[in-house]
């Protein structure tokens, strides 16, 4: 019997779920990968599934378990409120951790990644007879926090199961369906997310003189933070200085006693890492200063994340692999993206290479005109958009065939 990949895609999409909340989700994975006859764990890391598929040589005299591929895909959802309009739209509510009522979707396409998932280990059980070694299927939580992989490591996933000889995983794109991207080197940037708080003096509005106006702190931190990547950045190089958010003050008439400003930052390496940080620093406290303020800034590392990095000649293999599967025109080099990802610490704890590629799911027509008339940044919803929505097919297929293709190239 096969499974209704596209029935279990629309469920999925139904009914997303915020990160580390992912129950029904990882309830789902959970029972397909024990129907398709893995050992299953739930509940790996706050909501994680692990499965393992073992398939030793029919051979006698075969010891262990042979080459261990372990494949990941991640299951949370996004508050953001679906504005698709498809018959399938998510219309689903949940409380964020601040306890607030958020309208949540797939804006990131991760119900996609376990749907592809499924499919890939149907397809691996069925072709049991051509290969030997064991899969590990790591489904994992709060990808969108940087914290399940995590999570699944510190619940010691790579004790508890056998240890990867390689790590494989993929990210669903505005890429035109049917293609895929991947590179060797640096796939995907490093990123910190920072909280930094700026301390004045609060009092009355009309009474500017004997406060320190955070406001204008922060404003002044928000433009000067500009710079780094404007001056002082390698225009060679990249580098990304985002405040995502900024908070002070509850009335027009009241000057607030500090300011909150929440930065994204992202970078290809640690050299440059080190470089953006310290500018970061140097910044907020000189216009602290500069403002006169009487309390240090404070600067709090909500998440870090290492860049994403393909080894060479496992990604050399995979797109060769893919090549011959999906035709040589349909792999390309999509470059560096400046998107982050939480799945390089399974094989950075685990000492093993990482092969992580993106695969398209936008109408290929919509996007050829889309780029035809240089309107694809306008016209092509990203991940995180309300309007993100791939296309079912041939986006399962193509996704299931990469994932099962590059895990049969390191099996025996
Ligand atoms: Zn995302
Ligand atoms: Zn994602």
């Amino acid at each position: 019997m096969t499974i209704d990949l596209e029935a279990l895609y629309i469920d999925l999409h139904q009914h997303p779920e915020l990160s580390f909340q992912e129950t029904r989700t990882a309830g789902i994975a959970a029972q397909h990968l024990r129907d398709l006859g893995l050992e299953v764990e739930e509940g790996v890391g706050v909501t994680g599934v692990v499965g393992v598929l073992r398939n030793p040589s029919s051979g006698s005299g075969e010891s262990g378990d042979g080459p261990v591929v372990w494949i990941r895909a991640d299951m949370d959802a996004l508050p953001v409120e679906e504005q698709t309009g498809l018959t399938y739209a998510s219309t689903a509510k949940g409380v964020d951790p601040a306890g607030t009522t958020v309208p949540v979707m797939h804006a990131c396409g991760h119900d996609m990644h376990v749907t592809a998932m499924i499919g890939a280990v149907e397809k691996l059980v069925a072709e049991r007879a051509d290969w030997s070694g064991t899969v590990v299927v790591l489904i994992q939580p709060a990808e969108e926090y940087g914290a399940g992989a995590r999570a699944m490591l510190d619940a010691g996933v790579l004790d508890r199961y056998p240890k990867p000889d390689i790590v494989l995983g993929q990210h669903v794109t505005p890429l035109p369906a049917g293609i895929i991207g991947v590179r060797g080197g640096t796939q995907m940037a490093a990123s910190d997310g920072l909280t930094v708080t700026l301390h004045g003096r609060g009092g009355h509005g009309s009474r500017p003189h004997a406060t320190i106006d955070p406001v204008v702190m922060a404003a002044a931190t928000v433009m000067r933070l500009q710079t780094i990547t404007s001056r002082e950045i390698d225009p060679q190089g990249v580098a990304v200085v985002t405040v995502g958010s900024i908070h002070a003050g509850l009335k027009n008439n009241i000057i607030p006693a500090e300011a909150k400003l929440e930065l994204s930052l992202r970078y290809p390496d640690e050299d440059a890492r080190e470089k953006v940080l310290a500018s970061v620093e140097r910044i907020v406290r000189a216009e602290a200063a500069a403002s006169g303020a009487e309390r240090e800034p404070e600067i709090r590392t909500d998440h870090t994340l290492p860049a994403t990095i393909n080894d060479e000649e496992a990604t050399a293999r995979v797109t060769a692999a893919l090549q011959r599967v999906l035709g040589e025109a349909s792999v390309i080099d999509p470059g560096m993206f400046t998107g982050s990802e939480d799945v390089s610490w399974f094989a950075r704890d685990a000492g093993v290479p990482l092969v992580f590629w993106f695969w398209g799911g936008a109408d290929p027509a919509k996007f050829a005109a889309a780029n035809a008339a240089g309107r694809v940044a306008e016209d092509i919803p990203t991940n995180h958009s309300p309007y993100f929505a791939p296309e079912i097919h041939p986006t399962i297929e193509v996704g299931v065939t990469a994932l099962s293709t590059a895990a049969r190239e390191f099996l025996g």
